[in-house]
């Protein structure tokens, strides 16, 4: 990413450069560690080619000397660019292992960096994926962490070479030609930083150009996207004219951005170049009295160069390492997240299935002031099966996220077996409950693998039991590449049906105690729905079930039905018993939500 160097930099982004954020930067560091080795024989390459590379305006001036008359160790012309010819080889040597070992560095610490992420990322607690978006938590994996591998690659090693450069080339001048190194001292480096600084603010100008231009390209993407309300309204003339009055401010900006773009040409070339005059002038002067050699004035003006040069990178450096520390600000800020609890070394305990809910009372730690389950208390016995049934937003999608420990517990106890699971190490407990969730979504990859998801060490002959079982092997059998068709976004698309079916043979691999339904919303064909119901049926027997119920042809099969509203058992009891109820809840829910079912003649 060396090209996006010299951007102009967000400023959020930025962070001060004190000993607090330098910690924070160090922090990242240890994840290079393993690879000191590589990173010191990188220095030690760097540190040597940026001093070969010093020798050579000296080298040069001699040269130039040398045709001259000057006597230097060697007179020979010939042999002076042989010098200078055996420099660049050795400088270009040390270069390629210096890039080489760094590459070695950064490469290697940065899957580390990611693989630590990634791995902790998965392991964080629900509340943390409530609190943050998808995107922002992707950028840290990609793009902060990219941006620290050009902090380990390249702009460390460009520290390093630039303060070299500046030290070393300054106390050489010192120690040959004081009085013009004074004079070139007090001139160029001011007007370097002079020079950056207006830089940067022409770039921020030019950023603002692209900013206007893009509010100027909304307004064209908007209209097309809308094309048929803007011509129903005849609102031609109106976003026409929008257009117009964004681009004239696109102009603006544009024009006072080159009026200072064009200040900053003319400031280069007169002051930055006068400068360099300057010094030749007096350079000049010295070498007229005899005070100087023109082969030292050459290697002079060399030098004055790439020490000019060194000033604006150190600049741009600046900013990159500001930059990095925000980087790794974030990319430790998840890694320092408390990731979820784990108990150790216990065996995987199966259970019976008996679940108890004991006054449940319960709020998302993202919004504390909002009672989201208020005193939930039910019991389900081994095998039995329930429904949750009431208004979106009930609850339901809660009580059945707290027994999966995807949340702490408040106030109340669940109890699992007559246990707390309080007690139980999250992904133990998660290993007896099996889910079918109302939208199935499938991993890119074969049929095979994504229902070996559920065990990954099933063999051939149960995975196609559980298929069957599951009525998914029929269709199955009937691709050309059977368990092995591709699926997900690169694969074929699968009908809702045959994803459930494929979601139920996963559960049936798993073989878990308990066993959580969602049903879909949306209904499915006739056809599909018969297949995916049997499987479902077959699937349940014998498991503790609770169903979060929109189909009357499930619940009607269910022991016991707990209707819930805000957070509240109000009614429980078996279809027919709630049915009964007059001004029921349940009664009132039954004629809103399943009339579709209710008038279909299988039901
Ligand atoms: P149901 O499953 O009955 O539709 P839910 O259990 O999903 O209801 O939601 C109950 C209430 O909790 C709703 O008001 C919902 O907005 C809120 N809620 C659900 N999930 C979260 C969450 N992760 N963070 C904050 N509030 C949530």
């Amino acid at each position: 990413m060396a090209k996006q160097r010299g951007l102009p930099l967000d400023e959020s982004e930025k962070r001060k450069l004190s000993k607090k954020n330098l910690a924070k930067l160090s922090g990242i560091f240890r994840f290079a560690l393993p690879y000191k080795g590589y990173f010191i024989a990188g220095m030690i390459f760097l540190f040597l080619s940026s001093l070969m590379l010093l020798t050579f305006p000296f080298v040069a001036g001699k040269l130039i000397d040398a045709a001259s008359g000057e006597e230097w160790v060697i007179n020979d012309i010939n042999g002076i660019a042989f010098i200078l010819l055996g420099i660049l080889l050795v400088q270009s040597i040390f270069s390629f292992f210096r890039v080489w070992l760094f590459a070695q560095v950064s490469e290697r610490s940065m899957k580390d960096i990611r693989v630590a992420l990634y791995e902790h990322l998965v392991r964080l607690p629900m509340t943390f994926f409530d609190q943050r978006r998808t995107g922002e938590l992707i950028s840290r994996i990609t793009s902060d962490v990219s941006l620290l591998q050009d902090t380990f690659s390249i702009t460390l090693a460009e520290l390093l070479r630039q303060v070299i450069t500046l030290l070393v080339g300054i106390a050489f001048l010192f120690y040959s030609t004081p009085r013009l190194t004074l004079f070139m001292l007090i001139t160029i480096p001011l007007l370097v930083i002079i020079a950056m600084v207006f830089g940067r603010f022409i770039r921020k100008l030019s950023k603002t150009t692209q900013d206007e231009l893009a509010a100027a390209n909304v307004v064209v993407e908007e209209t097309l996207q809308s094309i048929v309300t803007v011509k129903s309204f005849t609102g031609e003339a109106y976003e026409s004219n929008r257009y117009r009055f964004r681009l004239d401010r696109v102009v603006e900006v544009a024009l006072k951005a080159a009026k200072f773009r064009g200040a900053f040409i003319s400031f280069i070339i007169f002051a930055l170049f006068g400068g360099i005059v300057a010094v030749i002038w007096y350079g000049a002067t010295l070498v007229s009295a005899g005070e100087m050699s023109i082969g030292d004035l050459v290697s002079f003006v060399l030098y004055t160069t790439f020490i000019g040069g060194s000033i604006a990178g150190l600049g741009d450096i600046y900013g990159q390492v500001q930059k990095a520390i925000g980087s790794s600000e974030r990319v430790l800020e998840i890694l320092e997240e408390a990731a979820e609890e784990r108990k150790s070394g216990a065996e995987v305990q199966k259970v019976a299935g008996s679940i108890r809910f004991k006054q449940v009372v319960f709020h998302y730690p993202t919004r504390p002031e909002y009672r989201v389950l208020d005193g939930i208390d039910f019991s389900i016995g081994p095998g039995e099966k329930v429904a949750l049934a009431g208004h979106s937003g009930a609850g339901k999608s809660t009580i059945i996220q707290l027994l999966l420990k995807f949340y702490a517990l408040g106030q109340g106890d669940i109890l699992l077996d007559g246990q707390s699971i309080r007690h139980w190490d999250p992904q133990q407990l998660r290993q007896n409950i099996g889910i079918v969730p109302q939208e199935v979504l499938l991993f890119g990859g074969s049929i095979r693998e994504n229902i070996l998801y559920a065990r990954p060490g099933a063999t051939e002959k149960e995975i196609i039991a559980a298929a069957t079982q599951a009525n998914a092997w029929e269709f199955i059998q009937r691709f050309p590449d059977g368990l092995d068709t591709l699926v997900g976004e690169r694969g074929i698309k699968l009908s809702g049906g045959q994803r459930q079916r494929i979601a139920i043979a996963r559960a049936i691999l798993k073989d878990p105690a308990i066993l959580i339904l969602d049903e879909a919303t949306s209904s499915l064909d006739a056809a599909s729905e018969a297949l995916v119901q049997e499987a479902l049926d077959k699937l349940m027997k014998g498991r503790t079930t609770i169903i979060i119920a929109h189909r009357l042809a499930t619940i009607r099969k269910v022991d016991r039905i707990y209707v819930l509203k805000s957070g509240k058992i109000i009614e429980e009891g078996n279809h027919e018993e709630l049915s009964a109820l007059s001004n029921g809840h349940y009664a009132h829910l039954v004629n809103l939500q399943f009339a579709d079912d209710l008038s279909r003649p299988s039901d």
